[in-house]
């Protein structure tokens, strides 16, 4: 009797402390100065659970986003993050999967609704033809942005993209919130293609773009805290039926080469998304377990695999993994 009260009690205090630790990591997350939320982990694949590209980094007041696939919107609204909120995008390359979320985010983010109200310009960073890109996109919704100032009043200021065309180096710095753009390799074809450091109060976060095996990129990422790295895996039956699909993955970096470049850089945390596992239905795509142990033969640090929704707070000395719920 008395030893099953003590079994209840001591039941209490684990579960109590438990809630505890959770409470303290989303209070920790709350009051964060440094996060990283993945909006969005998937490629092209239309995947209900795999929204497409986008890395939101909240820093010292910033809000940041690399790439805006599609999805963007409704993940950032679930974190109920208003559209407008976004001080800047950073775009990687040009690719349908990184940029198609754009003009939502564009025209959603205008509205005056509370998921919405950006005040001041859509600005934007990214390679040689983001301008043309957002001039059309702009160009695109003339109708809708003409009806919009003359029925609401709205003010064309805010649904104009002010767009910078960038080269390798920093190219953001505002509030003690820099971003560096680092080149990396995602073919002869789409260059230039970056990856993006961002620096904050002594703590850094790295996110590849879509890059092949690019030894650079580890030197580039040495030591931050978190890295995150994109993937790309097919089984060798796949492989051998079609010369396509090899040159799709020569795109990508196949999970060991990702193990030798976190190998190389050494983060605090190392994670994973941007899953490119190539299927022709028949042949079934790579798992995340499939890809884990493939990292795991080359590279021995912590690593996540990210989902949509994964959230990293970059303290002074550790980072906590926050997974979607
Ligand atoms: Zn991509
Ligand atoms: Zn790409």
């Amino acid at each position: 009797m008395l030893i099953n009260t003590i079994k209840r009690l001591v039941m209490s205090a684990i579960l109590f402390a438990s809630l505890l630790a959770a409470y303290h990591d989303v209070q920790a997350s709350e009051e964060a100065d440094f996060e990283v939320i993945m909006l969005g982990v998937g490629s092209p694949p239309p995947f209900m659970n795999r929204f497409g590209a986008g890395t939101l980094i909240k820093a010292g007041g910033k809000y940041l986003l690399v790439d805006a696939g599609r999805g963007v919107t409704q993940r950032l609204w679930q974190m109920k993050i208003p559209l407008g909120r976004v001080d800047g995008l950073f775009v990687t390359h040009l690719h349908s999967d990184h940029v198609v979320g754009i003009p939502d985010l564009l025209l959603t983010g205008w509205l005056s609704s509370p998921f919405g109200g950006r005040k001041g310009n859509f600005n934007v960073w990214g390679p040689e033809g983001t301008k043309s890109m957002m001039h059309h996109i702009r160009l695109a919704y003339q109708g809708d942005v003409d009806i919009r100032v003359k029925d609401q009043g709205f003010s064309l200021e805010n649904v104009t993209p002010n767009t910078v065309e960038i080269q390798a180096g920093l190219i953001y710095d505002q509030d003690g919130v820099k971003v560096t753009a680092i080149e990396v390799n995602h073919g002869e074809l789409i260059k230039p293609a970056f990856g993006y450091r961002v620096d904050y109060d002594g703590r850094s976060v790295v996110i590849s773009g879509d890059t092949k095996y690019h030894p650079p990129l580890a030197e580039a990422a040495k030591d931050t805290d978190l890295f995150i790295h994109a993937v790309g895996a097919a089984k060798p039956e796949l492989l051998a039926s079609r010369i396509a699909w090899k040159t799709i993955l020569n795109h990508h970096t196949e999970p060991e080469d990702v193990g030798r470049i976190f190998e190389q850089a050494q983060p605090k945390m190392a994670a994973l998304h941007h899953y490119v596992t190539l299927t022709n239905g028949q042949i079934k795509p790579p798992t995340l377990d499939d890809i884990l142990a493939r990292l795991k033969t080359t590279y021995s640090g912590p690593v996540t695999m990210g989902a949509d929704l994964t959230r990293f707070v970059i303290g002074k000395d550790k980072v906590i993994v926050i997974p979607p719920k």
